[in-house]
């Protein structure tokens, strides 16, 4: 029996998910594969495991796995049923890629939809487990489709050998159908329950113009009027990345402070005389006096958007009418917005996924007395996590997507306009408590031409991990695999013919033409090397060089290059747009600062040809003399969090070469030494090895090309010119032949992780 404290007890009372339990059970216990529907915020996620727990599936030693595309959300929920059921995080716990904190106990296990196609490959039947619930399936990320595509074949298998697994899929839309009617999928279609909504109405208001590129303020004006204007209600931003997160973020708290220790007087007081004082500040200006914002509680609507009545509920064509939220207040009115006001102090807090934990975590907590809580999100926040007491949402409309060449890989990361869905689930974020509103920055007409729902993740990213991992499962024609959705043929191609080229498929048997159209035939088997590779949680290309780092006692290096190259973003971001003149000095100092650090970590003489990899070494080195503190990171310019993430990755990576060659006893000491020059030298070697199709060369007699060959470099998949990014310790040097750890895309096509080498 689970004991929960009264409070939990009543929580979970209101949450829609709890009047179905016994329709959600049912159709577990008739069911192998059942599908649930219901809104973010019904409670799939934090309660259909305790369901499943009280009716016995994780006794006599089987264990509940529930899989999250996000890794926010698998921390983050393990901890909240962990506090709901009383138990202790032994029972109910958590597995990422690089950390987790799963026992022999472990009951409930949320782990992201990475580390379970992990699991496959070590035991198909998945036997440890008695349920899979496969969560927010309708984010479609790459991991959760091909996950549905192995458990439809896995879920028979155990039911033949008299070993029942139930999977369970669940879902934030209806949008069901990719699972449901495709009978290559599930011969037998699986009931779908869903559960009511039960979500307060929320009004929509579009903007009757769209802000071209200044969305970040048009926010920040919205936010101000909010906050001066509407009752109490957590606003809940929605901005594209880090960088304006926190640029939001110091805007609006310099506007509105807040000091930790202004709450003298008892709560309550607290919070009437900042409403009087609201009040006050609002009818001492003219144009609010008539009309603050009437809001009709029995007259809530969600507009359907083709409709497009813009601003219904506050349209006016007066300027007596201040209290039009969208009512462009005229110039003076937004220097006044940026003048401090602490008599209404905001609690404003950033959510993105690169934050710290224990800095996400605030967000669940109330925000002080007599405060608003504001809090200012990429979208992370459209689905996966719920932040209680959000009235008001302000949406931009727009998400940062990463979006890759499908055959050549390069990507580069573009602010584009959301879906309508996510658009709509955005919305949604603000009738969780009471009925609520939401503003979107653009106008209805934008809105109907957004596209409906975003393409699964599969369908757009290159695959060959995804195609190494299945090999190894032995699915050799991946082709004939179950997809949810499949990806293109060419990007099959693509992934195949990599995996051929760095020796981890098996090589069709002839040359040319033929050769190629056996490979377009998807149909290469996995070779020894291939299998190793498979082992090692990184991609294709960082496997194989940490397949051939046995020799010169290389392993260390390249097990540190590699984990690096895999964690990504181990410097603090300066490229952001500065608040003040003064702000814009200090980041050009810290800038100018960390690429002294940086050009010292690139070593010298023929150290420096290792080039950006050679200072990832040097980097993680010296971080992990200090200690790995985040002291030392903040005065290195490191994100403290990456390089945790690497040490923990290094362990891992470790753990994994040993077991492929127990001779190799390998133990990563912490403390390395930097390498010899005879182990760089060897080391470009391995990087060329795993990087081979990243080969960029110096263009020749550029004086006879026109002006944008200018120290441009020249690769075999690409027609247009490359550059050594800026930020390259090699910007300057201009090697003639370098490999590229990834080109992205921004003004010019950029290489970065830039390293000499030498090819035959
Ligand atoms: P769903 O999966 O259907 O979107 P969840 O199970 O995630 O719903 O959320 C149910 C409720 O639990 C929400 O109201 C949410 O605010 C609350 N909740 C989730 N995590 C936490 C937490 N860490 N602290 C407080 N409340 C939480
Ligand atoms: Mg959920």
């Amino acid at each position: 029996p689970v004991h929960r404290t009264p409070e939990i007890q009543e929580a979970r009372l209101k949450l829609p998910i709890l009047a179905e339990e016994q329709v959600v059970m049912e159709a577990i216990n008739d069911n192998p594969i059942v599908i649930i529907c219901g809104e973010t915020g019904s409670g799939k996620t934090t309660q259909v495991p305790q369901f499943l727990y009280e009716a016995g599936y994780a006794s006599s030693g089987g264990i509940i796995g529930i899989t999250e595309p996000r890794r926010v959300a698998a921390v983050s929920m393990s901890q909240r049923v962990a506090k709901e059921m009383n138990l202790s995080h032994r029972v109910v716990s958590y597995q990422i890629r690089y950390e987790g904190n799963v026992t022999d106990e472990t009951q409930i296990k949320f782990m992201t939809d990475g580390v379970l196609l992990k699991e496959i490959q070590k035991d198909f039947l998945l036997s440890k487990y008695k349920v899979i619930i496969i969560d927010e399936a309708h984010e479609r990320s790459m991991y959760t489709d091909i996950l549905i595509g192995l458990l439809s074949r896995i879920v028979p298998l155990r039911h033949k050998k008299g070993l029942p697994l139930k999977l369970i899929i669940m879902s934030a839309t209806l949008r069901v159908e990719d699972f449901t009617a495709n009978t290559r999928l599930f011969s037998v279609q699986p009931p779908v329950i869903q559960v009511d909504a039960r979500q307060f109405p929320v009004t929509v208001h579009f903007n009757k113009k769209t802000p071209l590129d200044d969305y970040s303020g048009e926010c920040f004006r919205k936010v101000c009027k909010i906050h001066r204007m509407l009752p109490a209600g957590g606003i809940l931003v929605f901005l594209t990345g880090q960088a304006e997160v926190h640029s939001l973020c110091r805007r609006l708290r310099k506007a509105f402070p807040y000091q930790k220790n202004s709450t003298a007087g008892g709560e309550d007081d607290r919070e009437d005389s900042v409403e009087e004082m609201r009040k006050f500040k609002s009818s001492r200006k003219r144009r609010r006096v008539l009309t603050l914002p009437k809001i009709d509680l029995n007259n809530y609507s969600v507009l359907p958007p083709d409709e497009g009545d813009e601003d219904r509920d506050f349209d006016s064509d007066d300027d007596a009418a201040g209290s039009d939220l969208d009512l462009d207040l005229g110039d003076g009115d937004s220097g006044e917005d940026e003048k401090s006001d602490s008599s209404l102090p905001l609690y404003v807090l950033p959510l993105y996924s690169l934050l710290a934990p224990e800095k996400q975590a605030k967000v669940f907590r109330p925000a002080p007395a007599g405060t608003r809580l504001c809090v200012v999100a990429t979208n992370v926040a459209e689905t996966s996590l719920t932040i209680p007491g959000i009235k008001y949402v302000v949406d931009s409309g727009r998400e940062k997507r990463r979006c890759y060449d499908r055959v050549t890989g390069v990507s580069s990361f573009r602010v584009c306009w959301v879906s309508q869905a996510s658009a709509q689930q955005r919305a949604g974020r603000a009738g969780r408590t009471e009925p609520g509103h939401c503003y979107r920055l653009y106008s209805s007409a934008v809105f109907m031409d957004f596209e409906k729902f975003s393409a699964p993740e599969i369908t757009k990213r290159p695959v060959e991990d995804l195609i190494l991992q299945m090999k190894a499962l032995n699915i050799e024609k991946v082709i004939n695999f179950p997809f949810p959705s499949p990806p293109p043929t060419e990007a099959l191609a693509a992934a195949e013919e990599l995996l051929i080229a760095l020796g981890a498929l098996k090589e069709p048997p002839m040359t040319g033409r033929l050769k190629q159209q056996l490979a377009a035939k998807l149909s290469c088997p996995i070779s020894p090397l291939g299998r190793v590779m498979a082992t090692f949680p990184v991609a294709p290309r960082y496997a194989k060089m940490l397949a051939l780092s046995r020799q010169q006692q290389c392993l260390p290096y390249t097990i540190t290059i590699v984990s690096a190259m895999t964690v990504r973003e181990l410097f603090e971001e300066l490229d952001r747009p500065a608040g003040s003149e003064e702000e814009a000095a200090q980041l050009k100092a810290r800038r100018a600062r960390f690429l002294q650090i940086q050009k010292v970590w690139a070593g010298q003489g023929p150290m420096q040809k290792l080039g950006d990899l050679m200072v990832m070494l040097g980097a993680v080195g010296a971080c992990e003399y200090s200690g790995c503190t985040r002291e030392f990171c903040e005065q290195n310019g490191l994100r403290h969090k990456a390089m945790l993430e690497i040490r923990r990755l290094r362990g891992q990576l470790t753990t994994a070469v040993n077991s492929v060659c127990r001779d190799a006893g390998l133990y990563v000491d912490p403390k390395m030494e930097p390498p010899t020059e005879a182990q760089v030298t060897y080391l470009r070697q391995i990087v060329l090895a795993g990087l081979g199709d990243h080969l960029a060369r110096r263009v020749q007699a550029e004086e006879q090309l026109d002006d944008k060959w200018k120290n441009a470099y020249k690769t075999a998949l690409l027609e247009d010119p490359v550059f050594i990014h800026p930020s390259s310790v090699l910007f300057k040097e201009l090697p003639e032949f370098v490999v590229y750890q990834e080109i992205v895309e921004t003004t010019k096509l950029y290489m970065k992780g830039v390293s000499a080498v030498e090819p035959e």
